[in-house]
């Protein structure tokens, strides 16, 4: 059994809230939100970060767009920060490939606002409003 956290998640040994799965990527609501319909876009293979292989970071991009799109369209957000930390100093803390796509509503605007943490967000509702027909 392997001991990297988003690979046990890949597998379903560990629950997550899933709002996305293709061939190469799943995604899934991060579970210590900076905004509302935080989720990351996770390689099902073992990458350890977007650098380390030339494909894996390209391979989710449809997942990507996919699943920034859906964020957009069913919370109403007016923006998003779309990122990926590589190693330690930048503040990775998991090491298997994943983008953050971090929602951004009008009213508290910039890149220093985003680390700024929301609270009180109810994920089992958004993971709702993401799967609701
Ligand atoms: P990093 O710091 O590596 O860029 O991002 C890792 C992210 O994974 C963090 O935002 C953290 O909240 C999230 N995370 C860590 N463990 C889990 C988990 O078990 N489930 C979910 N859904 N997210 C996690
Ligand atoms: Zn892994």
């Amino acid at each position: 059994m392997t001991d990297c956290i988003f690979c046990r998640i890949v597998a379903g040994e560990i629950p997550s809230r899933r709002v996305f799965e293709d061939a190469d990527a799943i995604a899934f609501l991060d579970i210590a939100p900076y905004k509302p319909g935080h989720t990351l876009v996770v390689s099902k293979r073992h990458v350890p970060e977007a650098l380390a292989d030339a494909g894996a970071l390209a391979s989710l991009a449809p997942a990507i767009t996919t699943v920034g799109r859906l964020l957009t369209e069913r919370l109403d957000a007016d923006g998003m920060n779309v990122l990926t930390n590589v190693g330690e100093v930048a503040g990775q803390s998991v090491f298997h490939l994943h983008v953050h796509l971090i929602p951004r509503f009008e009213g508290k605007a910039g890149i220093r606002a985003m680390l700024d943490k929301d609270h009180d967000i109810d994920l089992d509702a958004i993971q709702a409003r993401l799967l609701g027909a």
